[in-house]
């Protein structure tokens, strides 16, 4: 099929899930509609919204600052804000807690940051896509995407050809994008996986995330909103990294032996675990695209990294992805510049070391974690105890979480 010049698209996000659909509501912002192609079909808002998610993701303030800037933030059904942090080993002495305990829900403005079920997040930004996007197509597949002179041409299965100036591969973890353009990732398969589910306890969080290291791995306590008001303040989601074997081991068992297994694993840090939702295992395996960027093309989010789960900081990092994609798209579009190479460097530039490091820091930690190598167990122990007791290295890990920082040189500097 041939296509003349003012069929050339200025951007196509292949991905409209929490950072394809952040970039293409940040671009239209600044004045650049972006067609914005998605696999999965529309959510059914009132199933969406009355049906729990196991799951949450824990948003920074710089996350929440930019669903605010693109009007998303008022839109979400449901979310958690809490205002402490607990981390502690179970067989150590190293604890170190941030923030405070707080028996009312506090303002997300006044908390650390906020807990929100991924499903809920996807429908406020998919309803925010549909008000604001000319050209959004969901249930969409795309069969081959190659470059052509100076233009990029993306293949759909319905015969459709899509010829565009930038592709944005927002595509997840199995990036189709990223494939594509011959793009090699680093994978590190940790022999792990996760098992994730909603709890009830019979003592509340009082807003409190919690993580004990356990010898087997990680074991997060975050609070969630629950659905029955009466019923608010006691609902939690875990995420438990757990040696395969193990995994498999503790997804078999009754729901009475789970509970019970929470309850003694946590040492009844919140008396016991009384009911538990259906549990999800996932394997985990961190993942680095080895570039971010070809000639009009660019890697975010979950194309272009995956970390552990241990920091919850996945979607995060992602949203500083489309934050400083689109401030430097953005910014040389005034100048009459648009997706030039220099342009998509300077994105790499200033997302992958940091991602890079952030990814490390994390596999080092886990490892440290659940290694019971004496000198191992001494530096973590240790470690806890420093960080505990200097304010000052509390505030620049907090400070080095919120991702404010990061934004701090672009257009959407809070
Ligand atoms: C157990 C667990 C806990 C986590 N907890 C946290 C947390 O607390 N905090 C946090 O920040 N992060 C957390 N994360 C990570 C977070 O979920 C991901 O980083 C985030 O969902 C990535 O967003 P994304 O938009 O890049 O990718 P996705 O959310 O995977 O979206 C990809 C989109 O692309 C679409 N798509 C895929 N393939 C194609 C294709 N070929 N064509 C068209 N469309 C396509 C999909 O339909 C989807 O809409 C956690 C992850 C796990 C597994």
């Amino acid at each position: 099929m041939s296509l003349n010049q003012s069929d050339i698209l200025d951007v196509v996000i292949v991905g409209g899930g929490l950072v394809g659909g952040l970039t293409a509501l940040l671009l239209a912002q600044g004045g650049v509609q972006a067609t914005v192609l998605d696999a999965a079909p529309i959510l059914d808002t009132d199933k969406t919204k009355s049906v729990a998610n196991p799951r949450v993701l824990a948003l920074s303030q710089a996350t929440i600052h930019l669903l605010k800037t693109v009007n998303v933030w008022d839109k979400l059904a449901r979310q958690q804000p809490y205002t402490g942090m607990q981390v502690w080993n179970k067989n150590g002495y190293g604890e170190i807690n941030f923030g405070h305990e707080s028996s009312k829900t506090p303002a997300v403005e006044n908390a650390l940051g906020t807990m929100v079920e991924p499903s809920l997040l996807n429908l406020a930004i998919q309803e925010k896509m549909l008000e604001q996007l000319q050209d959004y197509r969901t249930q969409v597949k795309v069969t081959r995407v190659e470059q052509g002179v100076g233009v990029w041409i993306i293949h759909l299965a319905d015969g459709t050809q899509l010829k565009t100036k930038l592709v944005i591969g927002a595509d997840g973890a199995n990036s189709f994008v990223r494939e594509q353009a011959f793009i090699d990732i680093d994978i590190l398969d940790y022999k792990q996986a996760g098992i994730s589910c909603a709890i009830k306890t019979t003592q509340p969080h009082q807003h409190v995330a919690r993580q004990i290291f356990l010898e087997t791995g990680p074991l997060a306590f975050l609070p969630m909103a629950s659905l029955n008001p009466e019923q608010e303040g006691y609902w939690q989601s875990i995420v438990w990294t757990l040696p395969d074997d193990y995994a498999d081991e503790y997804v078999a068992l009754s729901d009475a032996e789970f509970t019970q297994l929470l309850t003694r694993e946590s040492h009844h840090m919140l008396g016991e675990v009384v009911e538990a939702t259906p549990r999800a295992k996932f394997p985990l395996k961190a993942r680095a695209a080895q570039q971010y960027v070809r000639n009009g093309l660019a890697l975010i989010g979950d194309a272009a990294h995956v970390i552990h789960p241990l920091a919850g900081q996945g979607v995060n990092i992602g949203c500083l992805d489309a934050a400083i994609l689109c401030d430097v798209l953005l910014h040389d579009k005034k100048r009459g510049v648009w997706a030039h190479e220099q342009t998509l460097q300077c994105y790499e530039h200033r997302r992958k070391g940091q991602n890079d490091a952030m990814m490390h820091s994390m596999s080092l930690i886990g490892w440290m974690e659940t290694s019971q190598l004496f000198p191992v167990v001494w530096t973590r122990n240790f470690g806890l105890k420093q960080v505990e007791q200097h304010t000052a290295l509390k505030d620049a890990f907090l400070s080095q979480a919120n991702g404010l920082q990061i934004l701090k040189d672009t257009r959407y500097a809070v």
